[in-house]
């Protein structure tokens, strides 16, 4: 495997959160798990920002709170400049959670409704009082408000007074607060207007460049990531089926399941246009209670042969594919996805 030329700022291996599934109510007995996250693998490089897509489900928001310690990983590791954040405890945990900071779906559920806007925005310092002394602390929230476009003399104001873009904005001041590494934004605009949700992405590039921010930006539709991501991870089923740069993710994508999705999005040049065909995937998503034995992708894969049963494929491509240094350019978790790659 091509090793990045610089360690990148996180790295995510094998990544496994399985929830016990249990029946009977008064001798509740473990029958089964829930395998929300099933070896998942990527990297973040400084600065940048992976997109992670895929259909309500497969396990984004579970991988966004493992990122965030919000929960512990089954197995697996998640290391934040070379640490492993789920073997740490007490203050290196603290340390690490002030680093790397989550930006939530819905914006009308995840502001307390009975807190003022600048009690909110100031909050991450209650928890991190080292982070700024007392007596600077309402400056800071005025000033967070500015940064995101609000005016700060609403400090006072409650979130229902502010539209769901506003809300969105409060609740990416309060990500920053703490001046964090990393944002991991979890479908962070799937709850506004298509209207509002280019002018919180324009904002969120904006706040990237002036903050030096790395993100994971999750959504769950391929056309949403495509502006902001220099990466894109595409998930299904708890697992990546396929990852690698923009240009290779949209243009010479080989999992079928990304190529379903693609085939979604309306492509932005006329010739694309007709170049691509609709592809419907049949059948639903199984559930991750059960996962299909071999390529968890086959049951509704229009592209399935008979290894695919068998045979789990893993994340990689041959190496001729490969980009020289940095990040691995593709990775497709296809038995045939040597086949299907298009000439670049
Ligand atoms: P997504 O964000 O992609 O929609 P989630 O990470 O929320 O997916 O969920 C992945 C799977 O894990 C779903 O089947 C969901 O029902 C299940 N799940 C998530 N959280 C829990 C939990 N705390 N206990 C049991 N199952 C869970
Ligand atoms: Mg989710």
């Amino acid at each position: 495997m091509a090793e990045p030329r610089s360690e990148p700022i996180l790295r995510v291996r094998g990544l496994v959160k399985h929830y016990p599934l249990t029946r009977g109510v008064l001798f509740r007995r473990q029958v089964g798990a829930v395998r929300a996250v099933d070896g998942v693998d990527f990297d973040l490089a400084g600065g940048e920002t992976l997109g992670v897509v895929g259909e309500s489900g497969c396990g984004k928001s579970t991988v966004a709170r493992l990122l965030c310690s919000l929960e512990r990983p089954t197995a697996g590791e998640i290391r934040y400049r070379g640490e492993d954040v789920a073997t740490l405890s007490g203050r290196a945990l603290k340390a690490v959670r002030r680093n790397i900071q989550m930006v939530f779906q819905d914006p009308y559920t995840s502001l307390n409704p009975r807190m003022t806007v600048g009690d909110i925005v100031g909050e991450p310092f209650e928890i991190h009082p080292e982070a700024a002394p007392k007596g600077d602390r309402r400056r800071r929230v005025r000033e967070l408000l500015d940064v995101v476009g609000l005016n700060p003399e609403y400090v006072n104001r409650y979130p229902h007074q502010f539209s769901g873009g506003q809300r969105q904005r409060i609740g990416i001041a309060r990500g920053l607060a703490l001046r964090p590494e990393i944002i991991v934004a979890d479908e962070p605009v799937s709850a506004l207007d298509v209207s509002v949700q280019a002018q919180v992405i324009n904002l969120m590039e904006r706040l990237q460049d002036e903050f030096d921010l790395s993100y994971v930006f999750i959504a769950h539709d391929l056309s949403v990531v495509r502006h902001i991501s220099d990466r894109v991870a595409v998930m299904y089923l708890g697992r990546v089926v396929e990852t690698g740069t923009d240009e290779e993710i949209y243009d010479h994508a080989t999992h079928p399941y990304t190529q379903a999705l693609l085939s979604a999005v309306p492509a932005p040049d006329p010739e694309g246009r007709e170049r691509r065909e609709r592809i419907v995937l049949t059948g639903d998503v199984p559930s991750p209670a059960d996962v299909p034995s071999g390529c968890r992708f086959r049951t509704r894969c229009f592209k399935a042969r008979e290894r695919c049963a068998r045979e789990v494929p893993a994340l990689a491509v041959p190496e001729r594919f490969r980009g020289a240094g940095g990040p691995a350019a593709h990775d497709s978790a296809c038995l045939f996805a040597e086949e299907r790659r298009t000439p670049a």
